[in-house]
């Protein structure tokens, strides 16, 4: 399946291959055991004057300032590769869901279809025993039809079938909206086959990366040793896998040249796409797989797809079966085979590149799968227990707020024209707010979930999400559709859409609540929301139009001052060195970091705006510290989060939102209006001396 990217709000680690295997190597936070009884909300507060540390001038490290009594409080467990506030209510969330799990586990004759649904996939993914039991079997049949490939000309129809099932092998096609014309559903095909997290993990030559490379053709050698292969031809098999994907690694765009989409947009049509071809019949993978035979199509990236075509030719077919073997274990390597496959690919994905020291338990990864699989099921209850209505109207109301305040800010720049000034209102005011969970809940009634088979429920539950994605190739674009399930604790842009969506499970405490004032939730909530509105204005947003076209709205100068500001900002988290050795990548995080400074800002205008008309007293304090004062503090308690250096490595590299340590202090010190706060003399750490700004 594949969607050109939505942009979330937090960064989520996760590893390609944990993804397919439908099982997040996310941040778990609770060591303690899960509670008999129903979850009690902690104690969260957006603003929480005890987790401030005034021994650390603020104007020297503001995000030491503010977190350092959530640090103290807060040690970073073993089985997390960081731990942050967003886990702190992932890990609620987490609970809550599991006493739903629970609930809808135990049989029923009065259980409805979907609590079936979540409550026997909850119960086969708990169920250890049936899993090691059944060992590879379920799996048997799969690695047979591979076995079975003799030739070429055979491959399509196998790789339909794997697609289906969720293998990320060579390539990724599904449905997404025409560039061209956002009201359009179109065949999409992309780049894929990667075991490691992205492409320069096959090209970098550093110690650190030759090392990683080892250290992942060990792990494959093991999962082949795991599904019974003799010692040398694993080792041989390992170097196999690894020979191919960099071939296609080497062919793919970096993920910063994937940032643009320009560069991911080539116009073709299916018929056309196949005469490119001439080593893979297309004709036979779409059949095979029920796609459209015919349509528009986008080839993302031409030149991995010629690259492809003559890997499918001249590879020796024995290695082709290696390499999809490989793919076939590692899609299935979680919570549906035996613990010692689940066991080594935790210890490659979670220990060796991101450090973590201990697996997470069970329930904690079998809700995560429940999530994923059936996340509409799942949600419809979180949302009915957890999200009131008057929660919703609030956040609604937040959200129209910091749009009018971007309406305001685009009227007072300097560097824009007046025509530019028009478009980008006209865009500004189509966006569409989401809010929640769906209008219309997805529809499971086709998917079959058997008690006893999880690793048959995980192919179903892929095979139905792949049909679902491609049905919808030439209808009408469902513009209520979400990306993500409601308890998920982030948000995102979605500029094909042009609309902004926050699902229930980040709109609680400690990002957002109800009993607590403006100031601290625009200090942070309301930077969420201005950090989703920005993207559509961001150096990758901004390219699409108020229709979620593909298509160039601004003039030649606007555009150039544009590009020089952003320049600024390129420049300013290029200079940061997240661990030894290796520095943000200034134009990877560009659409990120533009996001946070915009965000903040426009939250800042809307709150300021919103406590002048209510002529609240700006010099009157709470807890010691004043409105202004506070609205800081509540946006750098909303990243207070501790990483491992495996993982800020990872971070660092592959993925395109910055540390949450600069996430708080590089964008505070492009503010002035943060320094005379806290009156920072303009020499302090905490301002920048040359500060950027786009909006
Ligand atoms: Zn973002």
């Amino acid at each position: 399946m594949f969607r050109f990217a939505v942009s979330p709000c937090r960064s989520v680690i996760v590893p390609a291959a944990i993804i397919t295997a439908g099982l997040l190597a996310l941040p778990a936070l609770c060591q303690t055991a899960a509670p008999a009884a129903a979850p009690v909300a902690p104690e969260l507060r957006v603003f929480d004057s005890s987790l401030i540390d005034k021994t650390v001038d603020p104007c020297e490290n503001f995000y030491r300032y503010s977190c350092n009594g959530w640090f103290k409080r807060n040690p970073l467990p073993a089985d997390q590769t960081h731990y942050g506030r967003d886990t702190e209510l992932y890990e609620l969330n987490r609970l809550r869901l599991k006493l739903i799990l629970e609930e809808a586990s135990a049989p029923s004759l009065t259980r409805s279809a979907n609590e079936q649904k979540i409550g026997d996939e909850y119960a086969s993914c708990m169920d250890t025993a049936t899993v090691n039991r059944l060992g590879l079997a379920p799996l048997q049949p799969e690695l047979d039809r591979i076995a079975a490939l003799k030739s070429p000309a055979e491959l399509p129809a196998l790789l339909a079938h794997l697609h289906a099932i969720g293998v990320n092998a060579f390539f990724g096609m599904g449905s997404n909206q025409d560039f061209a014309d956002s009201s359009s559903m179109i065949s999409f095909y992309g780049a894929g086959g990667l075991g490691l997290p992205e492409r320069d993990y096959y090209t970098r030559t550093d110690a650190k990366s030759v090392e990683q490379r080892q250290q992942y053709v060990a792990h494959v050698h093991k999962m082949f040793m795991l599904a019974g292969e003799p010692e040398a031809q694993a080792a041989k098999d390992a170097e196999t896998v690894l020979a191919i994907e960099t071939r296609l690694a080497k062919a793919s765009l970096t993920i910063t040249e994937q940032r643009d989409p320009q560069n991911l947009n080539h116009p073709t049509d299916v018929v056309a796409l196949s005469k490119e071809l001439p080593h893979f019949s297309l004709a036979e993978y779409v059949t095979a797989l029920h796609a459209p035979a015919t349509g528009k199509a986008n080839d993302m990236e031409p030149k991995f797809f010629a690259e492809f075509n003559a890997l499918a030719a001249d590879t020796p077919i024995d290695q082709i079966r290696t390499y999809l073997r490989w793919h076939l274990l590692h899609a299935y390597a979680g919570t549906s085979l035996p613990e010692s496959f689940d066991r080594e690919n935790w210890n490659f994905y979670s220990h060796i590149l991101n450090g973590a020291e201990k697996q997470q338990e069970r329930w904690k990864r079998c809700t995560r799968r429940v999530d994923e699989e059936l996340g509409e099921a799942l949600g419809q209850v979180y949302v009915a227990r957890y999200f009131p209505p008057a929660e919703k109207q609030r956040a609604l109301e937040m959200a129209l707020a910091v749009e009018q305040a971007m309406g305001k800010d685009i009227d007072a720049l300097d560097w824009m024209s007046a025509a530019t000034k028009v478009k980008a209102k006209e865009k500004l005011h189509a966006v569409m707010n989401k809010i929640g969970y769906p209008e219309k809940w997805r529809d499971y009634s086709t998917l079959k979930i058997a008690r006893g088979d999880a690793l048959g429920n995980q192919m179903r539950a892929h095979e139905f999400d792949v049909a679902r994605d491609l049905a919808k190739i030439g209808k009408p674009v469902d513009k209520n559709e979400w990306q993500m399930t409601p308890p998920t604790v982030n948000a995102y842009y979605d500029p094909q859409m042009n609309n902004v969506n926050f699902p229930a499970g980040i709109m609680q405490a400690p990002f957002f609540n109800g009993q607590e004032d403006d100031a601290a939730n625009y200090g942070d909530m309301g930077a969420v929301i201005g950090h989703e509105l920005t993207h559509g204005f961001d150096d990758e947003g901004r390219q699409f139009d108020k229709d979620g076209n593909l298509k160039d709205w601004w003039t030649k100068d606007d555009e150039q001052k544009f590009t020089d500001r952003a320049e600024c900002t390129v420049k300013q988290y290029d200079a940061i060195e997240a661990v030894p050795g290796v520095h943000l990548n200034g134009k990877l995080t560009l659409g990120e970091n533009l996001a946070d400074l915009g965000g903040l800002w426009l939250s800042w205008l809307a709150w300021f705006d919103k406590a002048q008309t209510a002529h609240l007293d700006m010099h009157a304090t709470a807890d010691g510290y004043t409105p202004d004062q506070r609205f800081w503090i509540a946006y750098a308690q909303g990243w207070c989060t501790q990483t491992r250096p495996e993982q800020l490595r990872t971070q660092a590299q592959s993925n395109p939102h910055s540390p949450d340590e600069y996430r708080t202090n590089t964008v505070l010190t492009n503010l002035p209006e943060f320094a005379k706060s806290f009156s920072c003399k303009k020499t302090a750490p905490m301002v920048a001396p040359k500060p950027c700004r786009v909006w």
